[in-house]
């Protein structure tokens, strides 16, 4: 991919007449990435928080400029951003600033085809005609439409040169998560204005500055508020915010008289697969188990992670049946996944203890506390199992009574101790 784009940066300028307005635009947009990459700096940004508003600088160089200038502005500031910003190794600085050239370039190009007519002239398009076209509805149209094709083939390339290279910090692992299209959507706005503004005076980019900057300092905030939230291995809700969540919906679910369950789900021997394969593959496991039990859930249901290898699912409407139904699903999906990297893979199962509320008990530490004792039952019978509590003694009728056997078919693992 770099290659390409040197290809491209060594072969597009002959084609491109330099003109003073433009070096001048182009000059403008360099200072205020700078400016907005010392922001950042000062703002702190922390490793893996990195989505920004840089697009807010690329976007009117994509629209006003010929394209070849698409290829360029990556390099001033990504090099801005790795001296002054030391929160990425250089490699990824790299595949950063070849992703967005070729993504930049791509965009630039399709705008200034569509506007010329002709792809040859597009590469040394004048920025005039795209200041007049920015100004009609059909201009801005066809900007919103070329600046979320730079999105997209930015992402792609981004998740894609990650994986290969075995680089995933956990925002590029999931590029179209719906906290990911929100930024997306916001940098895709705030570019085309500031494109548009640029295009009627570049003074006017003195307007727009604080404004960026400030969206980003929200943004920024945003970011952290949901680091905090979340564990960043699994990007599941870490153990505090789940209980505070699963606590407002158990309320709400006593409230309305419906019944709600708990499951515990806990990877068996996971000690050993972090002992024969290293603890990023532990980490990987982790991962793809979260993933698996995740798919297999509602929007309704709250899924957290509950403690190094635990999992804790808060599942509103189910009663005993449901719950053990959904606990055997997750149960067989996880032993179906394969976790892979590179040359390892290796399979896990798990161990879900279940409570209903009502049975097992009446407010959600009762119900924690039931389901774990419930993990414990189906570890000691041999794990890879469902198993329910003991019910209280007046409530079990005798013929339900049953220890937990290993499980060899799916309907066969879930058991009433
Ligand atoms: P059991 O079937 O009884 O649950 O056995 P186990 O090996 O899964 O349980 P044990 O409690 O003995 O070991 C849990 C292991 O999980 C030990 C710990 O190093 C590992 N672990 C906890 N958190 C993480 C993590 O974030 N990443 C990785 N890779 N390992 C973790
Ligand atoms: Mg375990
Ligand atoms: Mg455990």
């Amino acid at each position: 991919m770099l290659a390409c784009v040197l290809v491209f940066g060594a072969a597009v300028p002959l084609l491109t007449p330099a003109r003073s307005e433009e070096i001048g635009i182009f000059g403008a947009l360099v200072l205020c990435a700078a400016i907005y990459v010392e922001t950042m700096r000062r703002l702190g940004t922390a490793p893996g928080l990195t989505r920004g508003l840089l697009g807010a600088w690329w976007f009117p160089t994509i629209l006003l400029l010929p394209p070849v200038y698409s290829l360029i502005i990556p390099i001033p500031v990504f090099l801005l951003l790795h001296l002054r910003i030391r929160c990425a190794a250089a490699h990824q600085r790299v595949l950063g600033a070849a992703s967005v050239a070729l993504s930049g370039f791509t965009a630039s190009m399709v705008f200034h085809t569509v506007l010329t007519g002709d792809m040859t002239a597009a590469v040394g398009a004048p920025t005039r005609i795209a200041q007049e076209v920015l100004t009609t509805g059909r201009g801005v149209f066809l900007a919103v439409l070329c600046c979320a094709l730079f999105i997209a083939v930015d992402r792609s390339v981004l998740a894609m040169g990650g994986r290969l290279g075995g680089v995933e910090p956990p925002w590029q692992s999931r590029p179209w998560d719906r906290e990911a299209v929100m930024v997306g959507g916001v940098e895709l706005c705030v570019g085309v204005t500031v494109a548009i503004l640029a295009g009627i005076s570049a003074a006017l980019l003195v307007l727009v500055l604080p404004p960026v900057l400030l969206q980003q300092r929200s943004l920024l905030f945003q970011q952290l508020q949901t680091a905090a939230r979340t564990d960043p291995k699994t990007g599941l809700l870490n153990a505090g915010t789940w209980e505070a969540e699963a606590g407002a919906v158990l309320a709400r679910a006593r409230r309305s008289r419906i019944s709600v369950a708990v499951l515990l789900a806990d990877v068996d021997h996971f000690k050993r697969v972090n002992d024969a394969h290293g603890h990023l593959f532990g980490d990987k496991v982790l991962l793809d188990v979260a993933t698996t039990i995740t798919h297999q859930l509602r929007q309704s249901d709250v899924i957290g992670r509950f403690g190094g290898e635990e999992f804790a699912v808060l599942i509103p409407g189910a009663d005993t049946a449901e719950a053990c139904r959904v606990a055997e699903r997750l149960r067989v999906r996880v032993a179906q996944v394969v976790p892979r990297s590179g040359e390892v893979s290796a399979t896990v199962t798990v161990s879900i203890g279940v409570a209903v509320l009502g049975l097992h008990g009446d407010d959600l530490v009762q119900l924690l506390t039931a389901a774990d004792l419930a993990l414990y039952r189906a570890k000691d019978a041999g794990r890879n199992r469902v198993c329910l509590p003991v019910i209280r003694a007046p409530i079990i009728p005798p013929q339900q009574t049953e220890e937990c056997e290993p499980a060899e078919e799916p309907g066969a693992a879930v058991r009433r101790l």
